[in-house]
């Protein structure tokens, strides 16, 4: 992968302040899904790049002038932070589509969006309240605080590479910690371009440190590294599970955002037109290529034929090509690699016995050039034991299950390892309800599906992630509680072999 090539764009890491080549002095190329070409070369970090900017991180949340601001001075740096960036969002999203082939329809408007992480957050850096506890004890005094946990180590996917930082670093920063990131080896580039942001925002040397490189050699040592105190992670749940084992061996904390196999669950009572768009939102927006596909699609017996032969028309009509036009609606699969593992899974949908609607094949239209492209796909006759119904494909590949009633629907809405999110069409809110309380996600949407805030909770159920990100809770997921007890009385010490 190394390349001397010297027309593509050189970036540099950023680390302890500096911007700086890998130790190594090596390089890999980051390609154009669109064209399938190289576009830029970014620096191939390994375990002496993670060292030096973990020591950075650390002598920043230990000793630098980052450890002694107040809680206040926090926050104002960090919506400066979001001031600079919306300035910027246009020409990050523009980086974001020519890196991962993601819609400039979308990626400009998420640009736009994910600035409210950071101020959402800047804004609750100064109200981590500890509290004074009665304590039962006379004579005592007894408060808690809560404190950074230290160093973060971030490792992020490419499907939505600088929404899901900010998920991380807003609360990250707000809490008092520093991070060392390590973005996707698919997708480093908005990460680079961001960081100049972040210098420009008058963050202290160390605070935030970027190692780009591949999992085994930049992400791997992160993890390991005995001065990160944890790892917060979003990617595959291989991947997932191999970081939460490395990363008990340290003791380090985690939270977990993993894959999912979504069921987008439509009943005959369903508002059918919206329900048919929402299907399609689900699965073929972003290529199918999110967390949160609705991947497969659970119809009522009695509306199925119907409702198919209505996705399948609007399915057909969706415009692909240059993601970096407007008015294109499907783009490129962001990777090689992934662009064979879906069509793997067709290939395996074919073998199962399930049949094709719509699709089935890589895109060959000419607007879609040499780019990866898979058509719209989707598959009927599921039953939900096959594969392409259990398995994330992370493609634009819709799986569809009839069902006869509300109980079936639980049933195999729930019979999945996953439980990210979960989609209901239904125009009887007594239903909605239950199936919300039944369905085992960590996000339920009713007559929606795909929306997301700063403010709301979000997280996977069972093999779908550990803890939550967004919502003024989660931002304990990056401090600890300490408890500090003052005998105020002055009286004689007790009996020191006795617990008090
Ligand atoms: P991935 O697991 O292959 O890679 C994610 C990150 O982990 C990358 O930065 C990669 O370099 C790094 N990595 C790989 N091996 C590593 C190792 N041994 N040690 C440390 N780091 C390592 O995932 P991906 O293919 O980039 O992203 C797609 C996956 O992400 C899908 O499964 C998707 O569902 C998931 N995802 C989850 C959410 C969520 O919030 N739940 C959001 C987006 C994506």
């Amino acid at each position: 992968m190394d390349s001397g090539a010297q027309v593509l764009e050189k970036y540099k890491m950023y680390i302890g302040g500096e911007w700086v080549e890998a130790a190594s002095g090596r390089y890999f190329e980051t390609d154009n899904p669109y064209t399938a070409s190289p576009w830029a070369l970014i620096p191939r970090g390994e375990t002496a790049d993670v060292d030096r900017a973990v020591e950075a991180a650390h002598k920043a949340v230990t000793a630098g002038p980052w450890a002694k601001l107040t809680a206040t001075a926090r926050g104002a740096m960090i919506r400066n932070l979001a001031d600079l960036l919306a300035l910027d969002a246009d020409r990050l999203a523009a980086i974001e589509v020519k890196d991962n082939g993601k819609l400039i329809a979308e990626m400009s408007a998420q640009c736009r969006y994910l600035v409210q992480w950071y101020y959402y957050y800047a804004g609750l850096a100064d109200k981590i309240e500890g509290a004074v506890i009665p304590i039962d004890k006379p004579g005592f005094f007894n408060y808690t605080r809560w404190e950074p946990l230290g160093v973060v180590g971030m490792i992020v996917p490419w499907n939505s590479p600088l929404l899901l930082l900010a998920w991380k670093l807003a609360p990250c920063l707000a809490a008092g910690n520093t991070a060392v990131i390590k973005p996707s080896e698919y997708t480093s580039a908005s990460t680079l371009e961001f960081m100049k942001i972040v210098e420009k925002a008058g963050f202290p040397p160390g605070v935030v440190n970027v190692v780009t490189g591949f999992g085994a050699e930049a992400g791997s040592p992160l993890v390991d590294h005995p001065k990160v105190a944890k790892i917060a992670f979003t990617g595959s749940d291989a991947t997932g599970v191999r970081i939460y084992e490395q990363a008990a061996r340290g003791m380090k904390k985690v939270t977990m955002e993993l894959g999912g196999k979504s069921p987008n669950i439509v009943f005959a009572d369903a508002n059918i037109e919206n329900a048919v768009k929402g299907v399609i939102s689900g699965i073929f927006a972003a290529t199918g290529q999110t967390c949160i596909a609705g991947s497969r699609l659970l119809v009522q017996r009695s509306i199925h034929d119907a409702f198919v032969e209505k996705l399948v028309a609007l399915g057909k009509t969706a415009r692909m090509g240059d993601p970096a036009k407007m008015e294109t609606q499907v783009g490129p699969v962001t990777n090689v690699a992934q662009y064979n593992k879906v069509l793997d899974y067709i290939a395996i949908g074919k073998k199962e016995g399930a049949e094709i609607a719509l699709g089935g094949a890589k895109a060959t239209r000419p607007e879609c050039g040499k780019g990866w492209f898979v058509e719209p796909t989707v598959f009927t006759g599921v039953r939900n034991s096959m594969r392409i119904a259990q398995e994330e494909i992370f493609g634009p590949v819709l799986s569809v299950i009839p069902f006869a009633d509300d109980e079936e629907a639980i049933a195999i809405g729930n019979d999945v390892v996953y439980g990210l999110a979960a989609g209901v069409w239904t125009q009887n809110m007594g239903r909605a309800i239950t199936m919300a309380e039944r369905l085992q996600a960590g996000t339920v949407w009713i007559n929606t599906y795909r929306a997301v805030s700063y403010l709301s909770p979000f997280g996977g159920y069972k093999r779908s992630g550990v803890g939550r990100e967004s919502g003024q809770e989660m931002i304990k997921e990056y401090l600890q509680l300490k408890s500090v007890w003052i005998d105020v009385s002055n009286a004689e010490a007790p009996n020191p072999f006795v617990l008090r």
